[in-house]
This record gives structure tokens, sequence and C-alpha cells, in this order.
């Protein structure tokens, strides 16, 4: 990585207000649960959102509810072919969120990437060409730091990194701060953490309380106030196809997404039309 390569940028007027990547490059630490439930919280202020499955494992469109055959030419075809947004993005049962799901093809994107021109920024660009219309887009990432995540962190003003509350959690994450510097100097000079969130705490478990206060005194601000509580009610939710508010929302779950969406909305400082009734 370079400096000079600052110099390929497209031009960036069609961007989006806010894009924000979910990554960590540990599996099943709630990226894409967070980047589903987070979603749907802020769509339920108002705000036009639009979720991009960047995972081939497609689990952002599953647990939103759009099922293999429901699929239609998604991510795949947004980073390697040049189809409008309009015919991939698609509705959710969520009134205001959008996804673009992941297509079967997916699994052999970060292979052909490898090949590809501006293969960093095949994300970016696209989003540049797509037009946004939304004023957040949020990008689940895959686990692993390879061309697909990288093409998340230069696409993005920030990343949004969840952190489960277990042993070594914290070892994995400098590597992935790293990772968000070198991307910066290289590629994206705008490109920040924007929040590291604890996912999947349990207050019964001391362990919890100690790595919380780990990644506390050495993240400091970085880390959110809001506390992902370990809440079955969140996975039944994902299992329905539906968000956790949805699915009941009176959960402690559905209470600690829409908390978090309250403190992204201020963190970011994203304008909001006010809340709107999303839920039956
Ligand atoms: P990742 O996308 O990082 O691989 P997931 O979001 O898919 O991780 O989460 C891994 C598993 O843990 C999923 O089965 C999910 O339903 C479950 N899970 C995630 N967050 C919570 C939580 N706060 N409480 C209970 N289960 C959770
Ligand atoms: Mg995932």
């Amino acid at each position: 990585m370079s400096d000079t390569q600052n110099a390929q940028r497209a031009p960036d007027a069609a961007r989006a207000s806010c894009i924000l990547a979910l990554a960590n490059q540990k599996g099943g630490v709630g990226k894409t649960t967070t980047a589903i439930n987070l979603a749907a919280g802020l769509a339920e202020h108002g705000l036009s959102v639009l979720l991009i499955d960047l995972d081939p494992q497609g689990n952002a469109s599953t647990g939103l509810g759009i099922g293999y055959d429901a699929r239609r030419q998604g991510t795949y075809a947004l980073l390697m072919d040049d189809v409008p947004m309009a015919d991939l993005s698609q509705d959710t049962e969520i009134p205001g969120l959008r996804i673009v799901a992941a297509d079967t093809e997916l699994a052999g994107a970060e292979l052909e990437l490898v090949m590809a021109d501006r293969r960093e920024f095949r994300l970016r660009d696209a989003l540049s060409r797509a037009g946004s219309g939304f004023d957040v887009i949020l990008i689940d990432c895959p686990p692993s730091l390879g061309l697909l995540t990288l093409n998340a962190l230069v696409a993005s003003d920030g990343v949004i990194v969840p952190l489960q509350c277990e042993f070594f959690a914290l070892e994995g994450i400098s590597q992935l701060v790293r990772t968000v510097d070198r991307v910066r100097r290289a590629f994206n000079s705008d490109l920040h953490v924007a929040g590291i969130v604890l996912t999947m705490y349990d207050r019964r478990n001391n362990l919890s309380e100690l790595v919380a206060a780990d990644a506390r005194s050495f993240f400091g601000e970085q880390v959110m106030e809001t506390l992902i509580p370990r809440n079955i009610r969140i996975s039944e939710a994902q299992s329905h196809g539906r968000s956790v508010m949805a699915y009941d929302s009176r959960s402690s779950g559905a209470m600690a997404y829409q908390a978090l969406a309250d403190e992204v909305i201020a963190r970011n400082s994203l304008k909001t039309p006010g809340k709107k009734k999303a839920r039956a």
C-alpha cells in the first residue's frame, strides 16, 4: 500500500451520508447480529438504511428473511458487474431498510478480486456510481481480513467492531486496529474506528465484566456505552428472519440494540426525521 494509491480514488459526490462497516476477523462475535439489529434500529428512527451483505455465508440476508430462493443478483454483481443499485437492493419486512443480499457467486469473489482492476476500490466505486439515496449504509463483513473486508474498509467512513465478551477477545482486535490504520494511510484518509461494541455480555459471568473493563481501559472512549447482553431472543429472532425489535420489543436484546442505534446516531451526528412507528 502506498500513498500514491490515494490518487486512484473515484469522485465521491454521490456517497451516502454515512457508511459503516461491521468488521472483526473473528467469526461468531456478533457482526451479523449487530448489522441486522442496528440497521433495524436506525430504520425505526426514520432513516433510510441499506445493509450490504458482504459475507458469502449470507447470514445477514437469511437473518432478515431473505432466503436463498428470494435472492436475486446481489453483492457479487455490485462488486464485479456494472449492475445499478436499484436492481440489486431489495426490500425487507422493515420499513426503511433495504438489503443487497449475498448472491451465490459471492463465495468466489475473494479470489476473483485478486485479478480485478482497482481491486481494493470495487465497492467504493460501485457505491459512488450507484448514487446513494440512503442516509446510512451498513456493511456486514466476512470473518477475515481479506479483499472483501478490505473493500468494505476502503468504502467506509467508519468501522464498528463487535467484541465478544470472552477470553482472547482483545488479542485479535489489535490486528484489526492496525489494519484500519494501514487502510487509512494507503486508501481512505477518512476511515476511523466508529465504535467497539461489547456483545454477548453476561452479567452473571465475571469474565464478561473483566473483558469489558479491559476493553474500556485499553480503548477508552472508542468503546460504546451500550452493552449488548447475551439474550436468547436475539438468536431466536434471527432464525425467524426478523429483527429482535420486531420479534420481541420488550426483550433485553431489543432494548440494547435500540440504545445502540441511539448511540450510533449521536456519535455520527446523523440527522433523523423523527421516530417511525415501525412495529406492529
Ligand atoms: P458473526 O457475524 O461475527 O460471525 P453472529 O452475529 O452470526 O456473528 O453471531 C454468532 C452467533 O451468536 C449467532 O448464532 C447469533 O444468533 C448468536 N448471537 C449473537 N449475538 C448474540 C447475543 N447478544 N445473545 C445471544 N446470541 C447471540
Ligand atoms: Mg457474520
